[in-house]
């Protein structure tokens, strides 16, 4: 990934987004807005117990980087869950427990929200259309990547070698440990998700990045067009909010990606 610092405003990108024009997009880290405490500062989670009015100009400050009104973006209200929601219309106001956003409309953002929670940002280069998915153990369970792979296929038409896909900043490997149920869950899928995880004592050490890599291209996207961010949430929680290394007493940050 790249870090970018616009206005006092740290953010990372992926390379193989940044190549393309059409495509604006951004993780945000800790650094850049006016929140205070643990909240400190970017917190861009709309339901903590932080200042609204900071929440509310930290998200004035990281969409204007974008050039986007908060009117004009759609925020997911996600569950952990695998569904996707295609927008068509910008007006539309129906985003409950949807953990993935699709769209091809330009000038309109696509937000999820992450704490240690696997952001995975996808864009279809040819079609140009653009979209984001909140993938934590559970919706990587359910395959949201492959759901969302399939809306590009049935809703755009999308052809898989146009897919771009960056796996970004997320709780590693070296930090997220399991119980014996995750593994489970994985395993009565399949053998082959074994090599994700690491037993340690009674519990595993869980790779949910490579977990999600394999998924997308067993899904049929082309490794090549797959970047993976090396930062762990956890490790750098001066970078990050990390549910893991804060708990509650944490903000959020945010996955965004914009056509233009
Ligand atoms: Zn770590």
């Amino acid at each position: 990934m790249k870090k970018r610092i616009v206005n006092n405003v740290e953010y990372l990108t992926f390379k193989n987004f940044n190549k393309h024009r059409f495509l604006k997009h951004g993780f945000s880290t800790r650094h850049g807005g006016v929140s205070e405490g643990y909240f400190s500062s970017m917190n861009l989670r709309l339901e903590s117990s932080d200042s609204k009015e900071n929440v509310k100009r930290n998200f004035e400050i990281f969409l204007d980087i974008f050039d986007l009104k908060r009117d004009n973006a759609m925020f997911s209200d996600q569950v952990h869950d695998n569904k996707i929601l295609v927008v068509t219309n910008k007006n539309e106001i129906n985003c409950s427990d949807f953990d993935g956003l699709i769209t091809d409309l330009s000038d309109f953002g696509l937000i999820t929200f992450h704490a240690d929670c696997v952001p995975v940002f996808f864009a279809d280069v040819k079609k140009k259309v653009i979209g984001v998915a909140h993938s934590g153990w559970k919706g990587t369970s359910l395959n949201i990547s492959f759901e969302m792979i399939s809306k590009f296929k049935n809703v755009y038409n999308s052809e898989l070698k146009d897919i771009i896909v960056g796996i970004g900043p997320s709780i590693g490997g070296c930090c997220y440990e399991v119980g014996k149920e995750v593994y489970d869950e994985f395993i009565l899928k399949s053998d082959l998700y074994n090599e994700f995880f690491e037993k340690k004592n009674e519990k595993y050490m869980f790779d949910l990045k490579r977990t999600i890599e394999f998924d997308l291209i067993r899904a049929g996207i082309k490794k090549e067009n797959i970047e993976i961010s090396n930062y762990c949430t956890k490790c750098d929680s001066d970078l990050f909010f990390s549910h893991r290394a804060h708990g509650l007493k944490r903000g959020s940050m945010v996955a965004l990606i914009v056509k233009q």
